[in-house]
């Protein structure tokens, strides 16, 4: 089973959708997953802010999500997500396959193994290094200008970016912004199940000097829902082709080695 992240936008997609509550060791998920076949595949439906967007990046039950994903059976997960562009090259509108993440965050429930039980995750390579040219051959043939690979960094918000802070990570050499890529990440390979990110560009985190205004949320709300049918176009493409693909990364024991 292909388990996305997405939003109540999404649930259409299934044919037969059903909703199932999942109750995990960290509690419940921010909603019940919805189950349901999607070009003959089964697909499992989480919004991770909830199903009201009740739960801003910094609350989200991220360690209930990731579990519940593994509980109903899912193997591969897609993380699709808004983000603010740090290079002028990568506009609103573009999807970026994320290779790279920073995590800029704190406070988080980061690792399912918070001891006595001790386990290091390698995690040089944050996204499934089999999914990722999946997904970016699904975005091309969606029709939108793709990105395969480039660096998220991962702030606490819920606020966003000082321009300070947005400079410094531009400096770096960092392309986009967001806000959950950590921990739903290492989390989800903790679990030895596949992530690939597929990241809308939105926005221009604190805009451009003289030309384009700071981000907002109406703004972010905006733009990703004029990327929306280009997104679900990606998933249709990507879903069925991960779907066939045997699964033969490192992923499935990558915590053989992490102890
Ligand atoms: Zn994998």
């Amino acid at each position: 089973m292909i388990g996305v992240f997405g939003g109540s936008g999404f649930y259409d997609f299934l044919d037969n959708p059903r909703e199932v509550a999942v109750e995990t060791p960290y509690g419940s998920p921010s909603a019940p997953l919805a189950t349901g076949s999607f070009a003959g595949v089964d697909v499992a439906f989480l919004p991770r802010h909830g199903a009201d967007h009740q739960f801003p990046a910094h609350k989200v039950p991220y360690r209930a999500n990731a579990w519940a994903m593994k509980e109903i059976g899912v193997d591969r997960v897609i993380g699709p997500c808004a983000v603010g562009s740090l290079k002028r090259e990568v506009a609103p509108g573009h999807l970026v396959v994320s290779d790279q993440l920073v995590d800029r965050t704190w406070g988080r429930d980061g690792t399912f193994f918070d001891g006595p039980e001790t386990r290091h995750l390698a995690f040089a390579d944050p996204y499934c290094s089999e999914l990722r040219p999946l997904a970016v051959a699904a975005c091309r043939s969606a029709g939108a200008e793709t990105h395969d690979g480039g660096t998220v960094v991962v702030i606490q918000g819920p606020r966003f970016s000082t321009r300070a802070e947005s400079e410094s990570f531009a400096q770096s050499g960092w392309e986009i912004i967001n806000m959950t890529q950590a921990p739903e990440a290492q989390l989800i390979r903790e679990l030895e199940l596949c992530y690939v990110n597929i990241a809308v560009v939105t926005d221009y985190d604190t805009g451009v000097e003289g030309e384009i205004e700071p981000v907002t949320h109406a703004a972010v709300l905006q733009r990703f829902n004029e990327s929306l049918g280009t997104l679900r176009e990606a998933l249709a493409a990507l879903i069925p082709e991960a779907a066939k693909t045997p699964r033969a990364c490192q992923c499935a024991t990558g915590m053989a080695a992490a102890g």
